[in-house]
């Protein structure tokens, strides 16, 4: 379908001047996206893209899913807001329905509109509760984009050259890929495909590290330890097995409390199960979320213990969108549909099969160097070649990623270096999807290789 709005010069032209100053796209040839339903985009001309990167891993169901859009429909005849000074039936339902997807004691929640609004929030709730300030997370990890939410994140191109959060301490990311250990030991993981590293030995100097990061901080002023369960715009590294587990036992001796980031991985996008946190077996203090809460509707939510939430209250905390009517019932109908759909399972198999198809790709060419991940949250990491493991060149992912749209299929792109390619798509793709997408991406890195 055709779009019958502004043209594309109009469109740039008008980025340039007067939107949000965004000059920058992925891509040489931009996308004009008009239309979205379930894993399909099109574009202004009517060309169809599969869509593998669902706006940031945040379209969870599908784009336009009709179920959500029937909900939202049905709310925008009845109430769009009011704020949270009135009792409102949704507010209190989602509540109710959200908090029996979260194990005991993780109960109290804060509805936000955003990822970065829900991490603020609980680094505030965490200074509070502890009396600490400090605040650890991992290098490489995005957490946020306001001037406090900066602070934890630990990504050079998401910075500014200003005092953000002081208090936030960057500590190395167990990567067992690109960190110094695990490497090779976790290569003779028996695990070859959908590698979790056992390697003791790395978890070991990985655990090490983030003890030495303590001791950087005054005695016992911990007061959080923010992780992602599976880094997202770090290029969805994984940790070695009871890394999280030992970290938490470790944080929480210093006073301090765990964090589970589940803006990216929550909502059943890792497949095996609802949260992040569960694959590696702890509870969290608090977890946020945002992105797939909604499937593109702007929510964010932090959910904490009754313990941690009284120390909330001793002055008023308010939000005027926070928990809005039309939010909720967007919000509740995602998680119904996640549930009928059975999006969780379809990422387990559907992503799973991709990683196994993917892991052959990686055998075949000497510039992917790693295939992680779990579920639909999916990161191939390129090299120059797998004896030096260096960074594949901006200028080369550029031009895979470039072709790879062409084709017709959005990816993702993160990592440190810029250097891995990102698959977090709708939960509602198919194999059949996932072969298209393997030939697509099989032709684009072997154009690049001859051509090299
Ligand atoms: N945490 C993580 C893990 C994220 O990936 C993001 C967004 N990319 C955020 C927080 C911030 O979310 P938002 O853009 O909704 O503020």
């Amino acid at each position: 379908c055709k779009s019958p709005g502004m043209s594309k010069e109009q469109m740039m032209e008008i980025r340039k001047q007067n939107c949000m100053t965004m000059k920058i796209t992925y891509y040489k040839k931009p996308v004009f996206i008009h239309q979205g339903y379930m894993q399909w985009l099109w574009d202004v001309d009517g060309k169809r893209y599969l869509d593998l990167f669902a706006g940031v891993a945040t379209v969870s169901v599908g784009h336009c899913h009709p179920k959500v859009t029937a909900a939202t429909q049905r709310q925008l005849k009845k109430l769009w807001h009011t704020t949270n000074i009135y009792i409102h039936p949704e507010l209190h339902e989602y509540c109710d329905k959200l908090a029996s997807y979260l194990p005991d004691p993780l109960k109290v929640i804060y509805l936000t509109n955003s990822g970065s609004e829900a991490n603020e929030l609980a680094m505030l709730m965490a200074r509070l509760h502890t009396g600490n300030f400090d605040i650890i997370t991992f290098r490489g990890s995005y957490h946020g984009g306001s001037q406090q939410t900066m602070g934890l994140t630990a990504k050079s191109s998401c910075k500014f050259p200003i005092a953000t959060s002081s208090g936030c301490i960057h500590t190395m990311c167990p990567d067992v890929f690109r960190g110094p250990w695990g490497g090779s030991y976790c290569r003779d993981s028996p695990v070859q495909t959908i590698r979790e590293c056992s390697c003791a030995q790395a978890n070991k100097h990985y655990i090490e590290q983030l003890e030495e990061t303590f001791a950087t901080s005054a005695p016992s002023q911990i007061a959080a330890f923010f992780g992602e369960p599976i880094q997202g715009m770090g290029g969805a590294v994984q940790y070695p097995k009871n890394y999280l587990k030992e970290a938490y036992k470790l944080v929480r001796q210093t006073g301090g409390i765990c964090i589970a980031d589940e803006v990216q991985t929550g909502f059943g996008r890792t497949g095996s199960h609802f949260w992040g946190f569960q694959g590696h077996d702890v509870i969290p203090d608090m977890v946020t979320m945002a992105k797939g809460i909604g499937n593109g509707f702007p929510v964010g939510a932090v959910v904490t213990t009754p313990e941690i939430a009284v120390s909330f209250v001793k002055a008023s905390h308010f939000n005027t969108f926070g928990g809005n009517p039309l939010a909720c019932a967007v919000a509740s109908s995602v998680l119904d549909t996640i549930r009928e759909d059975s999006t969780q399972q379809n990422s387990l198999h559907v992503g799973t099969y991709l990683m196994t198809q993917m892991a052959k790709l990686r055998d075949k060419y000497e510039v992917i160097g790693d295939v992680r991940g779990k579920g639909l949250q999916i990161g191939m990491e390129m090299v120059k070649d797998k004896g030096s493991r260096e960074p594949l060149p901006p200028e080369a992912m550029s031009e895979i990623l470039e072709d790879v749209k062409d084709t017709g299929v959005l990816i993702g792109k993160g990592g440190v270096h810029g250097q891995t390619f990102r698959i977090q798509p709708p939960m509602c793709i198919t194999r059949e999807d996932v072969d298209f997408f393997l030939a697509v991406f099989n032709k684009a890195i072997s154009g690049y290789t001859d051509r090299k």
